[in-house]
């Protein structure tokens, strides 16, 4: 591995001021199980690391009725699976926490590092967006607010300006239920072939809300927004689960690599959505 220098501030100030100084030379490296692999491998060779772990700022985990969760981007995937504010109001996020890597990696790797990667199939991505999550980013211009759906850009290209850090991570009072599947035809700690995250919202059977989220099947996490259509506003029938299904089917835009085909991610987005959403409705056929 080429050499580096290594920082570690103190505050979220000096932090930024590393930021800017190192004027592009430098990566932040939260638990490092992304970043560490990729500079073993060459892929990002960057003259210096600063290493956040230390910064107050970007850390807890706090929950009010009325504004919902506050996520410190360094919450470690093990805090999301262990918290009781995550398990009571949003225990979709404490059990796809639990899908992700090995515990070991879990006790260090945290849900900025998952989020900021910017890897299509990051399991964390596709739920937090089914609930709306909204970012906090925080950079030598001041902070601003991003929606999570925006912050993709490409396979690990994010709206992350120069200088920026995420600091946390918000998440609205809970509407309805949010389920996330992933598939690996492996083992869990294999990275998504299709990560399929839906949050319904339904009364008396009609569907209020919906929001359908498929990972690792388009260069950045995408809304099947054709399939959510289907359902707003409608009964919920065995015949239009399957009809939204094959339409998130149809949305998505997987490519052939060594994990899987794309016509094998195609299908397995209908089984995975279809899946969901029977889990999500009690419907079973
Ligand atoms: C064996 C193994 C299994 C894995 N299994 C899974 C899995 O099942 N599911 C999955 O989704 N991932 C998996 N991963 C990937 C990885 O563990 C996760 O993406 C993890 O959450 C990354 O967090 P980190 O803190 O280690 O990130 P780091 O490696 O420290 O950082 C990742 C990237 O984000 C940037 N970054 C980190 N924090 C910030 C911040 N606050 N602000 C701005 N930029 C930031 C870094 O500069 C870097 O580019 C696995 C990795 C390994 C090695």
């Amino acid at each position: 591995m080429q050499e580096f220098d290594h920082y570690t501030p103190q505050s979220l100030p000096e932090a930024l001021d590393l930021l800017g100084r190192l004027n592009g030379q430098a990566r932040i490296i939260a638990g490092g199980s992304d970043l560490m692999i990729q500079m073993k491998a060459g892929l990002v060779t960057p003259a210096a690391v600063i290493n956040i772990k230390r910064l107050s700022a970007l850390k807890g985990i706090s929950y009010d009725e009325q504004t919902g969760l506050q996520l410190g981007a360094l919450t470690t995937l093990g805090e999301l699976t262990r918290s009781p504010i995550i398990r009571e109001h949003y225990p979709c996020l404490a059990q796809t926490a639990g899908l992700m890597a090995s515990k070991q990696i879990r006790n260090f790797a945290t849900v900025g590092g998952n989020i900021c990667n910017a890897s299509p199939a990051a399991d964390s991505v596709s739920p937090l967006i089914a609930m709306g999550a909204t970012l906090d980013l925080i950079g030598p211009q001041g902070g601003r607010r991003l929606s999570l759906e925006d912050f993709f850009l490409g396979p690990g290209q994010s709206a992350l300006a120069p200088g920026e850090l995420l600091q946390r991570i918000n998440v609205p009072p809970p509407e309805g239920e949010t389920i996330y599947i992933k598939h690996v035809p492996r083992s869990f700690m294999d990275i998504a072939v299709v990560g399929v995250g839906i949050r319904l919202k339904i009364e008396e059977n009609i569907c209020q809300a919906a929001r359908i989220v498929l990972g690792a099947v388009a260069p950045t996490p995408i809304r099947a927004k054709q399939a959510e259509t289907e359902l707003i506003g409608q009964p919920l029938t065995p015949d239009r689960l399957d009809r939204a299904a094959k339409i998130a089917a149809d949305e998505c835009m997987p490519i052939d690599d060594v994990g899987s085909s794309a016509w094998y991610r195609r299908r397995m987005v209908e089984v995975a959505t279809r899946r969901c959403l029977h889990a999500l409705t009690g419907i079973n056929k």
